[in-house]
């Protein structure tokens, strides 16, 4: 099995000003920890799509772009490289955005363009909606975008048949364990194994889990608002230590605490939704200080398909 180059944003061939990898640019250390960014607006969470119909976004505050900004001087700050799962619909209405997240160099990657969950498309419409949000992305960038994300979590099997039609390298739509909240439906994951290679030259990332009240659960954006940070902080170690990868992801919406309240959501959907929004910057900022972060890419070229990556643990 042969790997990708470990240059993630890079096209070996391009002519285009060279991004450097996230070693060259920090001089960090390998990491086994991915950071992932959904970088997509407060009103693309799919818990609010009842109250907040798509025909609406063009009359709603666009806000994704300063809560992305925030996180990128964060990251800066910090050393550290993401992902940025970047959604369509907001690369064309912020196209510099896109190319100062790259500029930075953080892996540019793929959040679809309308964010209709997969289950809710046919192949060829699934299939449109990731080309025009690929190219759109490439165009900005003029590098090759290799990651995809799903919105809601929502890849299944025919899709990655179509992602890697048109070029993808990966995706990351699922959880390494089974979580409570799973929306995925893919054939060939195992157990616990973060990256797991799908088909020959694709890959699956899973994102990681940990036990939150005796229940397997998502370590991502939503319990680091809702749980103490030293439990969330000590949830990311014991993963590191005991096989690794960790790979945790955010919505950049999770850092906007000063986002509209939609009225009419249900009660529930609203907790998950507003929960803590201010905990969710500051636990963002201290993942950054308190662990070495990299990108997708990056975590896949030094990883074995179906074993542990080659590198120790970054725990602080
Ligand atoms: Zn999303």
């Amino acid at each position: 099995m042969s790997f990708p180059a470990p240059t993630v944003n890079n096209r070996a061939d391009s002519t285009e000003p060279r991004v450097p990898s996230p070693q060259e640019k920090y001089g960090s250390l390998p990491s086994n920890a991915a950071m992932t960014i959904e970088v997509e607006d407060w009103f693309h969470d799919d818990l609010l799509s009842r109250a907040v119909e798509p025909g609406s976004w063009d009359t709603l505050e666009l806000r994704v772009d300063r809560a992305a900004d925030r996180m990128l001087t964060q990251m800066a700050h910090h050393g550290a490289a993401s992902t940025c799962f970047i959604l369509g619909w907001c690369a064309e209405k912020k196209p510099a955005l896109v190319k100062r997240i790259a500029a930075a160099g953080h892996e540019i990657a793929c959040h679809g363009y309308g964010h209709l969950p997969v289950s809710v498309l046919k192949p060829h419409e699934f299939k449109r909606d990731a080309e025009r949000a690929k190219k759109l992305l490439e165009d900005l960038t003029g590098m090759p975008v290799r990651g995809y994300r799903a919105p809601a979590f929502s890849i299944t099997d025919w899709a990655i048949d179509v992602l890697q039609s048109l070029g993808f390298e990966y995706d990351s739509s699922t959880f390494a364990r089974p979580a409570r909240i799973h929306n995925a439906n893919l054939r060939g994951l195992s157990d616990g194994a973060p990256v797991v290679q799908l088909r020959k030259g694709f890959h699956e990332i899973g994102v990681s889990c940990g036990s939150f009240l005796g229940r397997c659960t998502p370590w991502s954006g939503g319990y680091l608002r809702l749980s103490p940070y030293l439990f969330f902080r000590a949830g990311v170690k014991k993963t590191l230590r005991a096989a690794g990868p960790f790979v945790f992801a955010i919505r950049s919406w999770e850092t906007d605490h000063g986002q509209p309240r939609v009225a009419g959501l249900k009660r529930s959907h609203a907790f998950r939704h507003y929960v803590n929004l201010a905990r969710g910057e500051r636990g963002f900022n201290n993942l950054l200080r308190d662990f070495n972060w990299t990108t997708l890419g990056d975590l896949l070229a030094r990883s074995k398909p179906d074993g542990p990556p080659t590198q120790s643990p970054s725990a602080a």
